[in-house]
């Protein structure tokens, strides 16, 4: 619905009223020059590239699929099939009829967590079994100075790999380096130089390398002590960002962390304060390798003295849909606090909001309090979301479209079935038949996972990672699971030039090691990217360039 760039030929949505986020967005990008400037900050323009011979899914509103699309100063200025001969200096490059799809916009992630991991976090979402997690922490380990630490810390589970089950302490010692993995649930691994490491600063750690319960949090927190400091959380960072832009992921929007200002041993705790440094250091050495989105995430409890502690404080000195197209802020969430006091200083601010819903119960609360503050302080227009809905029948989506809002959905593939239920939700069957705005999220980063095509797997065949059906009859096509991840993702991060492939927008793509839309359910979640663009930048180069 915005338009920075002046280009024409795109739609605007005029259907709401401008919001006071649309003037400091305007504001915030000529400030901080980001009107047309595609380039990394201190670094030239990226190169004009001819893509020819591709099957380039557009999801533009025909869903078109065409083969050749131009890049020119970081945008695409011509997507079709019979482009007139560019210029001498843009680069041909024949992708021999390999799958193209627009860069993945996850809806809502922990990335940020993930960046401020202690150790050389080394996330392993893309291996299955056990002798590849271990060959890719031994790969890994050519890159790190002997005696420092290896961790996979959140998104990794025991389900993810065939053995069902996480790496032993025997296996781990294959790897010459301290290794620590630990997983969003079911506790962490040590190999014997890392239980060593361990032990002597107090944690107690099994003959097998097992660590639990409340060792856990002390393992953890030793860990942050000794291993963050500016330089290592900004290293991470920029890994982080880097590992999800070679599975096809441009933009993240980041909901946040449990506030926790001392270093914590919590999977979910960082300072909220101080977490977004080091991808602020990335984007001031021009280094970001991928678009961050930053929501913020408040935790005031209702009837607090004095009101909104910290909620208030941010709606009064700081900027909604602020920075550049490299980073830029949100509103108020995942949790928004404060209970309907707070819904209503954020609707009266003119803010975004967004809390998560993990049951009926929850959802329904979330409604009526919404319902409550929309009757004194109208919500449309402000689009204010609520996230992974696992239990949610159509009268809700009728009540929260009828407010202006959208939900975010994914979010299943650790998601086990009960004996008495096997249909956990989200409905997104129901969902992609209703009208109320949708989009994809993974919520990946300290609880599950945020690749993608683990998610999208999930979303197609109900499956989880160890193989047991949970959608019922709410499953989706690859190409709906597709669509929410890009083009419906626009609504989310209310940016209109990203999420599809068409002239005008930001050069964000992804070409693909295999044809997604036609593999094997086996192949399927095995997708990776070959070549990652990012308004025309190369953030993940496999040999395509
Ligand atoms: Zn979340």
């Amino acid at each position: 619905m915005e338009r920075l760039d002046g280009e024409a030929g795109k739609e605007t949505d005029m259907s709401e009223k401008p919001t006071r986020r649309q003037f400091l967005g305007r504001a915030g990008a000529i400030a901080l020059g980001g009107l047309a400037s595609t380039k990394l900050p201190g670094q030239t323009a990226p190169a004009d590239l001819m893509i020819v011979n591709a099957r380039i899914h557009t999801m533009d509103s025909g869903n078109r699929i065409v083969s050749q699309a131009l890049i020119q100063n970081g945008r695409f200025t011509a997507v079709g099939d019979r482009l007139p001969t560019p210029p001498r200096n843009v680069r041909r490059v024949d992708l021999k009829g390999k799958t193209v799809i627009p860069g993945i916009i996850d809806g809502h992630n922990h990335i940020v967590l993930v960046g401020n991991r202690p150790g050389w976090n080394t996330p392993l979402e893309h291996v299955f079994t056990i002798p590849d997690a271990i060959a890719a922490l031994k790969a890994r380990s050519a890159e790190v100075p002997a005696g420092e630490i290896i961790s996979t810390v959140g998104p990794v589970s025991a389900m993810q790999f065939a053995e069902r089950r996480l790496p032993s302490l025997a296996e781990l010692d294959a790897v010459n380096r301290p290794v620590y993995i630990q997983a969003a649930q079911g506790g962490a691994r040590a190999n014997s130089q890392c239980k060593a490491w361990l032990e002597t600063r107090g944690v107690t750690v099994g003959a097998d390398g097992a660590i639990a319960g409340r060792d856990l949090n002390a393992a953890l927190l030793a860990l942050r002590k000794e291993l963050l400091n500016a330089q290592t959380r900004k290293r991470g960072a920029h890994d982080a960002l880097r590992y999800y832009a070679g599975l096809g992921i441009t933009t993240h929007r980041d909901c946040g962390a449990f506030h926790s200002e001392a270093l914590s041993g919590g999977l979910a705790n960082e300072n909220t304060y101080t977490m977004h440094d080091p991808f602020l250091a990335l984007h001031r050495e021009g280094r970001m390798p991928a678009r961050l989105r930053i929501e913020f995430l408040h935790q005031d409890p209702p009837n607090a003295n004095p009101p909104l502690p910290t909620l208030s404080q941010r709606l009064k000195n700081s900027f909604p849909f602020f920075g550049d197209e490299w980073i830029r802020t949100g509103g108020i969430g995942e949790f928004t606090g404060g209970g309907t006091e707070g819904l209503r200083a954020i609707a009266r601010a003119g803010w975004r909001a967004e809390d998560h819903a993990l049951n009926l119960a929850m959802v329904t609360k979330l409604i009526q309090d919404r319902e409550t503050v929309n009757a004194e302080i109208p919500l449309n227009g402000l689009r204010w979301i609520i996230s992974h809905v696992p239990e949610f029948p159509p009268d809700l989506a009728n009540r929260m479209d009828a407010m202006g809002m959208g939900v975010l959905i994914g979010w299943g593939p650790l998601r086990t079935p009960t004996p008495t239920n096997a249909n956990l939700g989200p409905p997104y069957r129901m969902l992609m038949n209703h009208k109320i705005h949708k989009g994809y999220h993974s919520d990946g980063g300290d609880i599950t996972l945020i690749n993608p095509w683990l998610n999208f797997s999930t979303m197609t065949t109900g499956l989880n990672l160890a193989g047991q059906q949970i959608l019922g009859d709410q499953k989706i096509s690859r190409q709906e699971a597709l669509w929410l991840a890009t083009a419906a993702n626009k609504w989310f991060i209310e940016e209109d030039d990203l999420g599809s492939i068409e002239t005008g927008n930001r050069a964000d793509l992804a070409v693909l090691d295999r044809d997604c839309f036609t593999v094997s359910d086996e192949d399927f979640r095995r997708t990776r990217s070959l070549l990652t663009l990012v308004g025309g930048n190369a953030v993940h180069n496999d040999g395509v360039l």
